[in-house]
């Protein structure tokens, strides 16, 4: 049925675009038949009514074809009227004499009238059209939002997947609740569809699943289900579902249903995370988002820097033009900085008339840069116009690179001082705060004695894992666990450890391939400290592991007691 649709669209997408080379072409036709049937009666008149026969003739067969059918039965009329031109008799009646190619020609005008006119409906139809499209795809258009398709139903499954892909989305699918959590964890995903009745899962299953994942939790959700039982439905809109759809469904409708929960839920993101006045990053997105800026620099060190921007004497913009110019202003300059970042910056707006920019991968120096250009640029393009009146402001800006240790507070402090300082100097400029911040001494980057460590335990024996757990938890330390070689190394990269316990041997990846890895791609986290345990004892084993970068060995079975003064050691704790 699918690859039946795919046909049809192929097909319609070759029938648009014959018809416009078509009316392109009728055009330039119709100026010849103007020609030919011009009021003087051409040099050779029979050679000009033959020619003009095989246009009109023509245009009578293809017409129809792309479904212009008007101007295919005028066409069969101006046939008729040339008929003769095909006679023999047309050649043997000697020299032609005015009247029938003058009568020909006087009777073709308000047919060639009536072409005329077709050919302007027909070309508005096509223009409509055409906007018509493009307004559709400007609104109905998804931009590759990925979908996760939970059902065991394979046929119908395989049927939406497709369908869905045709529409333009992204879209894995998973036949289980075991498949579906896996796919969950390894992608992000802008909405899931699931079937209640699987088997050896229910659906139910996976909505515990996501309402315990902070990250999954207000994941958008369509249930559809063959039981309209109204118990069934109760209970999953209280689980968490969003919308609820039975089986058997018109693919028309769930599709509507996809594309209404995906842009609302995009509105309301906007409407939590923008200022709507400017459509920048607010407050509340800039305190999160410049946490994970954080946790990345952590992970890949690269300089990153802030500046604090405060326009100069807006207030009295405000008192003069009133608050509708001060508004434009404000998104003028909103405008004006966007313009000026590169993808990877965040702008946003901290308060009433100041902005913060986060920098990633710049320097102070680089930073203040780009920021004494923009400086330059709002002082003399205007960032607003109002009625044929143009402003232009100035700021002042402090700017702070991020050194380690450094907390987000500290670090917008020190832009703020520096950005006052740029007030107290007498606006209009930019200062770079140099210097070392107070209390941060050198090695601050080290966590301060009283902060929790981490422990990551990869091994692929649950049991084991909560032992180790059970006896290590009265230390100050918070775990994670990972069972196998390859969920360890890439939640490694996520979050660095203070320590890992590795599982020489598990499925998948083994811990020694893990270490290598590492150390071939040169990502091991710096501060992670690697214990490694394994049922072999091998002497091989202990050399290849220390070779590998493992701080320590411990071969199964261990006492626990060791085990604990093993980690206490490593992980200096007293
Ligand atoms: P300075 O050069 O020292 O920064 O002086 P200033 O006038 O820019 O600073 P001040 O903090 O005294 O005034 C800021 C003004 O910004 C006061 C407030 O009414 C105005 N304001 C805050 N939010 C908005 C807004 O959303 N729209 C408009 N139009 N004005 C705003
Ligand atoms: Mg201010
Ligand atoms: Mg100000």
């Amino acid at each position: 049925m699918a690859s039946g649709n795919d046909r049809i669209g192929r097909e319609q997408r070759l029938l648009k675009e014959g018809k416009k080379k078509y009316i392109a072409e009728l055009g330039k036709q119709l100026i010849q038949l103007r020609e030919g049937c011009g009021l003087t009666e051409p040099e050779s008149p029979l050679e000009t009514a033959k020619h003009i026969y095989r246009i009109v003739h023509t245009l009578k067969g293809s017409a129809p074809m792309f479904e212009f059918v008007r101007i295919g039965s005028v066409a069969q009329r101006l046939v008729e009227l040339w008929e003769w031109t095909q006679r023999e008799k047309a050649e043997a009646s000697g020299p032609m004499t005015a009247l029938p190619f003058g009568r020909c020609a006087e009777q073709s005008q308000p047919l060639l009238r009536e072409l005329e006119l077709e050919l302007e409906v027909y070309k508005r139809e096509l223009e409509l059209d055409e906007q018509q499209e493009q307004v559709n795809s400007s609104f109905l258009q998804p931009n590759g939002e990925r979908l996760l398709i939970l059902d065991d139903d394979e046929v119908l499954r395989s049927y939406l997947v497709r369908r869905l892909r045709m529409d333009g989305y992204e879209v894995d699918e998973a036949a289980d609740v075991a498949t579906a959590m896996k796919l969950l964890r390894e992608n992000s995903y802008h909405l899931i569809t699931l079937d209640l009745m699987m088997h050896p899962d229910s659906g139910y299953e996976l909505f515990e699943f996501l309402k315990n994942d902070p990250t999954l939790k207000w994941l958008p959700l369509i249930v559809l289900s063959g039981r309209n039982d109204v118990n069934d439905k109760v209970r999953c809109f209280y689980l968490g579902a969003d919308d609820y759809v039975t089986k058997p469904f018109q693919y028309e409708e769930l599709g509507a249903r996809i594309y209404s929960l995906l842009s609302r839920t995009k509105t309301f993101e906007q409407m939590a995370f923008r200022d709507p006045l400017t459509g920048v990053y607010n407050r509340r997105f800039f305190d999160h988002q410049i946490q994970v800026e954080l946790e990345r620099i952590a992970r890949y060190p690269a300089p990153i820097s802030l500046a604090f921007i405060d326009i100069d004497g807006f207030k009295s913009i405000n008192d003069t033009y009133g608050h509708r110019v001060g508004d434009q202003v404000l998104q003028g300059l909103a405008h004006l900085l966007q313009n000026n970042l590169r993808a990877t910056d965040m702008l946003a707006r901290f308060g009433g008339e100041e902005f913060i920019l986060v920098l990633p991968n710049t320097t102070g120096p680089d930073a203040k840069k780009a920021i004494d250009d923009i400086l330059r640029q709002a002082h003399h393009g205007p960032v607003a116009q109002n009625e044929g009146q143009a402003f232009h402001i100035t700021f002042s800006a402090g700017i702070a690179e991020w050194s380690a240790g450094m907390s987000v507070k500290d670090w917008i402090g020190l832009a703020d001082g520096a950005m006052y300082e740029a007030k107290q100097g007498g606006r209009n400029r930019t200062i770079l705060y140099a210097g070392t911040p107070p209390g941060e001494a050198a090695g601050a980057q080290v966590a301060s004695p009283g902060s929790r460590k981490t422990v990551m335990i990869a091994d692929d024996d649950n049991i084991l894992r909560s032992i180790l757990i059970a006896k290590l938890k009265h230390l100050p330390v918070d775990f994670r666990e990972a069972a196998n070689g390859e969920e360890a190394y890439q939640s490694l990269l996520r979050r660095p450890v203070d320590l890992c316990i590795l599982d020489g041997v598990m499925p998948q990846l083994n811990g020694f391939e893990m270490l290598a890895r590492m150390k071939e791609q040169g990502n091991r986290p710096e501060e992670m400290k690697v214990l490694v345990l394994s049922g072999r004892s091998r002497e091989e084993d202990i050399s290849l592991g220390l070779k590998l970068g493992a701080d320590a060995y411990m071969h199964k079975p261990f006492s626990m007691v060791e085990l604990e003064l093993r980690v206490k050691e490593m992980l200096n704790l007293s």
